[in-house]
């Protein structure tokens, strides 16, 4: 019906033909936008950069959660720090 066409969830710009579609959410995206060593799901199924960010955050929490403590205290802090970059870099983006 709506001759809109869709927005690519990588680069914003209107997708002519066919797209990639995020695994989880379905958005879609232009199969040149998506880079298939880091937007990819464990059976190499596509995801959006959300998805794919909150995936591996959630592994993450996980072996973190379970295995803290077997990491050394100086190499907790590296990982810490690395964190905190990270997180400056979220809210620093539009
Ligand atoms: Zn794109
Ligand atoms: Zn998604």
């Amino acid at each position: 019906m709506s001759s809109e066409r869709p927005l690519c969830a990588v680069c914003g710009k209107p997708i002519e033909g066919e797209a990639l579609r995020c695994s989880v959410c379905g958005a879609p995206m232009h199969r040149g936008c998506v880079d298939e060593e880091v937007l990819t799901d464990a059976v190499g199924e596509p995801l959006c950069p959300y998805d794919a960010a909150l995936a591996a955050l959630d592994w993450l929490d996980s072996v973190v959660s379970q295995y803290s403590s077997s990491i050394p205290r100086d190499k907790r802090e590296e990982l810490a720090e690395r964190l905190r970059k990270l997180a400056a870099l979220l809210e620093g983006s539009e």
